[in-house]
C-alpha cells in the first residue's frame, strides 16, 4: 500500500507527521510523493490561520476528482483541524477518516478498517482536556521513533510536552492539543539515546511553551534545565535547541544559566512577544508588559552574551492604534531579533478574541503594518548578519539549498549554525563524492558576505 502524506504547520506537526511515517513504514506501507500514486492520502492539518486551512479544503476538492476515478483511495484528515472540525469534515465528501493529535497512534487501526469495512470513522477526544486512552501508545510510539526520515539528516524533534494551558486569546492551540502534560524525563532520555545510536546529532526539543517544562518524580521536580543537562550527557548528541520559549520568569534563569554552562546547548532562543503594546498584551491574555519581557532578554544577554534571538509578532490585533504599533515598532529595536515571524492578525473561531473582540483593523492597516515592521526588523538582520563577515561557522549540513545551482562542478549546499542562522555554501566538487556525504554532518563555513537572513560563504 502507498501513502501520501503532506504536513501543514509547525513542528509539532512535523513531528507526529514524522512518527506517523516511521509507524506505517513498521507496518509495511511505502510513501510516495504525489496523491495520484497513493492508495491512502494524509493530510495533517494545522488550524492556527484561517489561511493553513483554506489550503487544506482545496486540497480535499482535488481529491474528490481524484476518488471519482479511484474509489478505493482512502483520505484521513488528521492534526489540529481534524480536532477542531470533528465529523463535520465528511461534508468535504472525499474524507474518509478524522483523527486529532491525541489520537495518531491509532492511524494504521483506522486506515485498515476503512479498507477493508469501507466506512467513515473519526477519531477525537470528546474531551479533550481529559488525558486520551491512547496517551500510553502514543508514547510508546514516540519511544520507538526512529527519527529516520525527517527532512534534515541527523537533526530530530523530541516532544517534552504535550498541549498548552495559556489560553492566548487569539489561540487555538489549547482547544485543540489539550492540557499541557510534560513527558517523563526517562522517557525522553531513552527516546533521545535511541536516536542518537541511530545517528541523530542535533535534537530539537519541542513544547508550546517548553521552558514551562515541569515534571515531579518522588520529591524531584524536573525542569528544562535539568532536561538539558541529562540529554547532554548523551553520547552521539552534539547540538541540543529547544523551542518554542514563553517569557515567564519562571525557570528562566536556570534555562539560560544552562545554556552558558553547557557545550552542546544551542545560544538560541525563540521567545515571541507577539506586541510591544501593554495594552494589547492584556487583551491578548499574555500575562506580562512589554517591559518585562525586556528585562528577560536583558537577562539572557547578561547570562549568554553572543545568544541569538528570534521573535513573534501578531500585528492588526483587535483595537490596536497607531500608538500600540508604534510601541511594538520600538521593542523590536529594542530586542534587536535575529529574525522575527510576523502576521496579520486573523480571527480564529471558538477562540476568546473571536467570540468577545471585533475584528476592527483595517487589512490595509494590518498589510501597511505587516509591511513596516518586516522592514524595521529587515534593518537589524542585515546588521546582524553583517558582523559574520570574514568569521569562520560551523553548521549542520541540511543537503543541497533550495534554489541550487552548480557553480561549475561545485553543488550548493545549506547549512544551519547553532544560533539558527542559514548559511549557503559551495560543497566540493561533485567528483570528489563528498556532497551526499555531507549532508547531516558538521561543516566550518568561512562567510565571504551577507544578505538579512543568510550567510554565504567558503567551505573552510
Ligand atoms: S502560549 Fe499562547 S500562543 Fe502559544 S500555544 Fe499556548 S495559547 Fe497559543
Amino acid at each position: 500500500m502507498k501513502v501520501f502524506l503532506q504536513t501543514f504547520g509547525c513542528q509539532m506537526n512535523k513531528l507526529d507527521s514524522a512518527i506517523i511515517e516511521s509507524s506505517l513504514r513498521d507496518a509495511g506501507y511505502q510513501f510516495v510523493d504525489n496523491a495520484k500514486n497513493a492508495d491512502v492520502v494524509l493530510l495533517n492539518t494545522c488550524s492556527v490561520r484561517d489561511h493553513a486551512e483554506q489550503r487544506v479544503m482545496s486540497h480535499l476538492g482535488n481529491l474528490k476528482h481524484i476518488k471519482e476515478t479511484k474509489s478505493d483511495l482512502v483520505v484521513a484528515v488528521i492534526g489540529c483541524m481534524a480536532q477542531r472540525l470533528g465529523d463535520e469534515l465528511f461534508k468535504q465528501s472525499a474524507v474518509d477518516i478524522v483523527c486529532g493529535p491525541a489520537q495518531i497512534a491509532e492511524i494504521p487501526r483506522l486506515i485498515t478498517e476503512a479498507m477493508q469495512e469501507k466506512k467513515k470513522a473519526v477519531a477525537v477526544t470528546e474531551k479533550i482536556r481529559q488525558v486520551s486512552p491512547d496517551a500510553q501508545l502514543l508514547e510508546r510510539f514516540e519511544i520507538e521513533y526512529s527519527g529516520d526520515d525527517t527532512d534534515i539528516p541527523a537533526q530530530a524533534y523530541v516532544r517534552a510536552m504535550h498541549g498548552c494551558d495559556k489560553f492566548c486569546s487569539y489561540c487555538v492551540v489549547p482547544y485543540v492539543r489539550g492540557p499541557e502534560t510534560s513527558r517523563p524525563p526517562e522517557a525522553i532520555i531513552e527516546q533521545t539515546k535511541r536516536l542518537a545510536q541511530n545517528g541523530v546529532k542535533q535534537i530539537t526539543l519541542l513544547g508550546q511553551r517548553i521552558n514551562a517544562y515541569e515534571y515531579k518524580a518522588g520529591d524531584k521536580t524536573y525542569c528544562l534545565a535539568d532536561l538539558l543537562g541529562m540529554i547532554s550527557k548523551i553520547d552521539g548528541v552534539e547540538w541540543l535547541k529547544f523551542v518554542t520559549s514563553y517569557p515567564s520568569q519562571k525557570y528562566f534563569k536556570e534555562i539560560v544559566q544552562a545554556m552558558a554552562e553547557l557545550p552542546k546547548v544551542c545560544r538560541y532562543l525563540h521567545i515571541p512577544a507577539q506586541s510591544g503594546s501593554d495594552q494589547i498584551l492584556k487583551a491578548m491574555n499574555r500575562g506580562y508588559t512589554s517591559a518585562e519581557y525586556l528585562e528577560l532578554l536583558d537577562t539572557a544577554r547578561q547570562i549568554v552574551p553572543d545568544i541569538a534571538i528570534a521573535g513573534d509578532f501578531i500585528v492588526g490585533f483587535p483595537g490596536e492604534t497607531d500608538e500600540d504599533f508604534a510601541q511594538t515598532v520600538d521593542l523590536v529595536k529594542k530586542a534587536r531579533y535575529k529574525n522575527s515571524f510576523i502576521f496579520k492578525y486573523s480571527p480564529r473561531p471558538g477562540t476568546i478574541a473571536d467570540k468577545r473582540l471585533e475584528d476592527n483593523v483595517a487589512q490595509e492597516i494590518k498589510e501597511r503594518r505587516n509591511h513596516e515592521l518586516l522592514k524595521v526588523q529587515e534593518e537589524i538582520s542585515r546588521a546582524l548578519a553583517a558582523e559574520f563577515t570574514g568569521q569562520t561557522v560551523k553548521v549542520l549540513v541540511e543537503g543541497p539549498s533550495k534554489k541550487s545551482h552548480q557553480a561549475g562542478n561545485l553543488p550548493q549546499l545549506i547549512g544551519r549554525t547553532a544560533g539558527d542562522w542559514i548559511a549557503v555554501f559551495n560543497g566540493p566538487p561533485a567528483s570528489a563524492g563528498e556532497t551526499p556525504r555531507l549532508a547531516g554532518r558538521f561543516a566550518n563555513v568561512k562567510i565571504t558576505r551577507t544578505t538579512p537572513l543568510t550567510l554565504f560563504g567558503e567551505l573552510f
